[in-house]
């Protein structure tokens, strides 16, 4: 029986994708334009592993959250530990913060990661078992401007990489005093419908009712419809800082809603959040999402320091490039391709491709096939600049003709001058 990938997860192909997101030059060209502008904005690079003990995560994320109850790819190790795959990246980045003795009272940190997430979803379109996620922490800075800045980086990484009709949508939900008091409002409204509401969100009505905000049960959605709002009921901290975050975003120019029923799916958000939806997309419509996380760094046993910070999936990021039919710059390919006729021109096309590439000029070589028209296919295929027959001929002369293939046109070049004229 022939294996296949896991289902849910899929491979990134030169070419020959399925699908075109999955092509690796548009991811080279997504985490370009992602590098090139956290550098812009002063963040730096974190890796951690892709698996870290579970309690992080049940701590971290939140145990009644979906992600920690039934998402998680969770093992044994040899030892008999429990691991699991990690679902998403805060976490990873406060426990190394900590374990490294970094998150000292007073210091600020900004970094980003980018890189594989796991969870045992059902898998569709925009929703994988595998996905990948570019995501920042903003850590140690408690005031408004730092919201800002974090909303305003991921917008601009959207628009470098091309994305139009994007929506931002923030919410607060305020502070443990605000979610205690809304909690209560939000019991009350929901008790009468209880026998109506989805099987999961009666569980959550017991355990964490502020998570039935975040079903995507179409029957849930429509109660929810006359809820109360969150907005009504924040502490006077909590209000401030919301109203001078939407006064900041203002300023910067970076438009977005209000919408109060964003709760965010981590349990462990408070203050603000927001999410941002792209057109194109169908149902899997969110391409990332993030808020403020003032309390967690202190779960884990750090020092109490704010955070706030986002996550965006790439995929749905690229399958939004591909139906808004953005143009994207196409990967690496040889400016050269050498195609040597019959035995004697194999070493020289080897050494002039070697000579090329000494001097850092991409360059390929057909040693396979010796029929021209399958060969100029091949140098078609990896895209190439310039094709360069060398035969008897050529050998004999010292002289070749190169073609550049998009024209056409044909160039007699010296064999030794070659540099200077793919160079020019
Ligand atoms: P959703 O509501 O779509 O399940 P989420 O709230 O679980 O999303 P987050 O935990 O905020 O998502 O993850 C940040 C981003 O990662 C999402 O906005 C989305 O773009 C992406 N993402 C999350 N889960 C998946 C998945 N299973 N497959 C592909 N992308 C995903
Ligand atoms: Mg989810």
């Amino acid at each position: 029986m022939q294996i296949q990938a896991p289902k849910g997860t899929f491979d990134i192909l030169p070419y020959g994708a399925e699908e075109k997101w999955q092509l690796s030059h548009l991811w080279h060209y997504a985490e370009k334009c992602i590098r090139e502008t956290v550098a812009e904005y002063g963040y730096q690079e974190i890796r951690t592993p892709i698996y870290e003990r579970t309690e992080l995560f049940d701590r971290g994320v939140g145990e009644t959250s979906d992600i920690v109850t039934k998402e998680m790819f969770t093992f044994r190790d040899r030892a008999e530990r429990s691991m699991s795959l990690r679902p998403e990246g805060t976490s990873s980045v406060m426990r190394a913060l900590i374990e490294h003795r970094l998150a000292k009272p007073g210091s600020v940190h900004k970094l980003f990661y980018i890189g594989p997430m796991f969870r045992y979803e059902r898998p569709q379109s925009g929703r994988y078992r595998q996905h990948h996620q570019f995501g920042v922490e903003a850590i140690g800075v408690a005031g408004p401007e730092q919201d800002a800045e974090t909303i305003d980086l991921l917008v601009q990484v959207y628009q470098r990489l091309g994305l139009k009709n994007l929506k931002v949508h923030l919410n607060s939900v305020g502070d443990p005093a605000s979610r205690t008091a809304f909690r209560f409002a939000l019991t009350q409204y929901l008790r009468p419908y209880f026998s109506e509401l989805s099987a999961d969100s009666q569980v959550r009505f017991e355990k964490n009712p502020l998570r039935i905000l975040d079903s995507k049960d179409p029957k849930d959605r429509e109660i929810l419809k006359g809820a109360p709002s969150l907005l009504t009921h924040l502490s006077d901290s909590a209000r401030s800082h919301f109203e001078a975050l939407c006064h900041l975003l203002d300023r910067l120019e970076v438009p977005y809603r209000v919408d109060d029923r964003i709760v965010r799916g981590l349990d462990y958000y408070n203050k603000t959040v927001f999410e941002i939806l792209s057109e194109g997309l169908g149902a899997q419509n969110t391409i990332g999402a993030g808020g403020r996380f003032d309390g967690l760094i202190a779960t884990f046993g750090g020092s109490d320091l704010p955070a706030v910070g986002f996550a965006t999936g790439l995929e749905r990021v690229l399958q939004a490039l591909v139906a808004q039919d953005i143009a994207i710059p196409p990967g690496q390919s040889p400016l050269v391709y050498f195609i040597p006729l019959g035995e004697n021109a194999k070493s020289e096309a080897l050494r002039l491709a070697t000579l090329c590439r000494r001097r850092h000029i991409a360059a390929g070589i057909e040693l396979y096939t010796q029929k021209i028209q399958t060969a100029l296919q091949n140098a078609v295929r990896l895209e190439a600049t310039y094709a360069a027959i060398i035969g008897e001929d050529e050998l004999k002369t010292g002289r070749l003709q190169i073609k550049h293939l998009a024209s056409r046109e044909t160039h007699a070049v010296q064999f030794d001058e070659i540099i200077p004229f793919l160079h020019g």
